[in-house]
């Protein structure tokens, strides 16, 4: 134990025992899914792949969720995301398990932009330090800044479906199309809710031409 942990000791997000950022017991609780969805109509798919019936030039191909969104993921990542924890995103990770079908490994992962101010006043993207490590455990080609946001955006919490949707329509936009014709992305947000955000994000990349854009999330609801 080095003197910082003695003088501010790691507590467990889950339940809040001394030791460490997520004690055993919490860490068991973490469940992995065995179904994936379609992104489309959120109805169960093969690998997450989008219907046929359901894809569409622009939709997302498919969707790949690690974890279920209950506690104490969702502790985990409100932690991560509001108390600055930065070391948190490694230790977060490295108990969740990471498995992703053969076909997705040579793909890019890129990350949903932050808008720079918010990024500013939180002092760091939560999401790019969770896309950073997975991709270092999967091996995975990791590229920053391909997507930016075109507006800020107000914040998601507390609005309905349709306002989500509303709200992040047309906010991305490509940095580089260069960057992106004819490439696979793997496009990573913490948690999958409306899908919202991630249908967007894929819906500019395709438009610049992108090959083929998957859905990556950490966590996703029920
Ligand atoms: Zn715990
Ligand atoms: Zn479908």
């Amino acid at each position: 134990m080095n003197l910082l942990d003695f003088i501010f000791p790691r507590t467990c997000a889950g339940c809040g025992s001394i030791g460490a950022y997520l004690c055993s017991n919490c860490i068991g609780k973490i469940e992995s899914f065995g179904t994936q969805i379609c992104p489309v109509c959120t109805k169960p798919s093969i690998f997450g792949v989008t219907h046929p019936r359901c894809s569409t030039k622009l939709s997302l191909d498919g969707l790949h969720s690690f974890v279920y969104y209950k506690a104490p993921v969702t502790k985990a990542l409100y932690r991560l995301k509001y108390k600055f924890v930065k070391d948190f995103a490694t230790d977060l990770v490295s108990n969740i398990k990471l498995t992703l079908p053969n076909f997705l490994e040579s793909y890019t992962l890129i990350t949903v932009p932050l808008h720079k101010r918010r990024e500013n006043w939180r002092g760091f993207d939560h999401t790019e330090e969770l896309a950073r490590t997975i991709s270092e455990k999967l091996n995975l080609i990791y590229e920053s800044g391909v997507l930016k946001r075109k507006k800020p955006t107000k914040s998601q919490v507390g609005l309905s479906k349709m306002a989500r949707a509303e709200n992040v329509r047309y906010a991305f936009e490509v940095f580089d199309k260069n960057k992106v014709f004819d490439k696979n992305f793997l496009v990573f947000d913490d948690v999958w809710t409306s899908g919202a955000t991630l249908k967007n994000c894929g819906y500019s990349l395709k438009r610049a031409g992108a090959k083929s854009v998957w859905g990556l999330t950490l966590a996703r609801s029920r």
